[in-house]
């Protein structure tokens, strides 16, 4: 099945890491959402982009004076979704989104070709255009993307951006982890940045070859929808010091999403109903498994990869791709994904397992 080969050269992550105490630094979307409850005439003070009481004083005043089903009980961990909540119930508001003069930002590293710089400059910004155009999200905060061909340089560039989420250590711990020098291209979410890796082919800075130029495109659209539902759901995965863990809920369905859209972009060609029979024919898990692996740190590998791509592909066939989206923002709100999955999806996630467990066989 020569046509699916692409599928298989990508296995793409996110990265799911303990926070570290620096956490409470400066953030993009705090910034924001203090403009926008000033510009509403309720005081936060200066708009510093740290969190504080009177911020979460303030957002609660908010809501007393703007009752809301689109805003969750406001916390530093959320922020991005009231920036974001704010603009849409207000639109006036939206010109004080982080990322509302430059939705996508491109950091492309002087190692690179300038062949390889101009495709992949195209090819991010064609992906993200379809994800949004298919997904119809808003995003408050920019897509910001680092591409090199290598790791030493890409580093300082994911350091400024996730630096206050991950210490220097799990950053490149991580790069060491998903950029392969083997493969054409891979790639990794961080929380406000991606990271795409070009390997040892394309280090001489030749052009893209048609195949590469698929692997990009998988890699995109993988790790643009990504860092899309980190958004949307509110980077809520981290445990911040002294906070409840709050979960984005199943890793495989991380995945799921991710691997449905990146191969809904990169082979259009493939019909959803092909997709599935493939991943049908690939997956070897059973829905206990699938279960299992809702846990980020059992969730690893082809067997794990091929399981989530059935169960996305399942969803979508059930719920449509519009599922997903509504999915991050259900979780955005209520920080609860089982709740998040049955508005997202039209069925508990306990009876998706059922579900699961009948569809594996044709
Ligand atoms: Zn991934």
């Amino acid at each position: 099945m020569q046509k699916f080969l692409p599928i298989l050269l990508i296995a793409v992550f996110a990265t799911f890491l303990p926070v570290n105490p620096s956490a409470a630094n400066f953030q993009p979307s705090i910034k924001c959402l203090q403009i926008q409850l000033n510009d509403l005439g309720i005081d936060v003070g200066v708009a510093s982009g740290f969190w504080h009481r009177k911020l979460e004083n303030a957002a609660n005043q908010y809501l007393t004076n703007y009752p809301s089903k689109q805003l969750p009980y406001p916390s530093r961990l959320n922020a991005i979704v009231w920036c974001r909540g704010l603009g849409q119930i207000h639109p006036k508001l939206r010109k004080f989104w982080p990322s509302h003069n430059n939705p996508l930002q491109l950091s492309l590293l002087n190692n690179l070709s300038k062949s390889q710089s101009k495709t992949i400059r195209k090819e991010a910004r064609r992906a993200f255009k379809f994800i949004n155009s298919e997904l119809g999200f808003d995003l408050a905060e920019p897509v910001k993307i680092v591409a090199s061909n290598s790791l030493q340089d890409m580093l300082p560039v994911v350091r400024a951006e996730a630096g206050s989420v991950y210490t220097d250590a799990q950053i490149q711990a991580d790069l060491k982890k998903h950029c392969h020098p083997s493969r054409s291209v891979s790639g990794a979410a961080f929380e406000h940045i991606i990271a795409i890796c070009l390997g040892k082919e394309l280090s001489s800075g030749r052009a893209f070859t048609k195949d590469q130029l698929i692997s990009l495109r998988h890699t995109l659209a993988h790790e643009i929808s990504h860092e899309v539902l980190n958004q949307l759901s509110g980077y809520l995965h981290t445990q911040l010091p002294g906070e409840e863990f709050v979960k984005r809920g199943p890793r495989w369905l991380l995945e799921a999403m991710a691997m449905v859209i990146d191969n809904h972009y990169a082979i259009p060609s493939n019909s959803l109903d092909r997709n599935l029979a493939w991943y049908r024919m690939k997956n070897s898990i059973d829905s206990q498994e699938l279960k299992r692996s809702e846990s980020a740190n059992i969730f690893s590998g082809d067997v794990h990869y091929y399981g989530a791509g059935l169960a996305g592909h399942l969803l979508f066939k059930r719920s449509g791709l519009d599922s997903f989206r509504t999915y991050g923002e259900a979780l955005g709100i209520e920080g609860n994904s089982l709740i998040a999955f049955k508005r997202a999806f039209g069925l508990s996630l306990t009876d998706f397992y059922i579900y699961f467990g009948k569809q594996i066989k044709p």
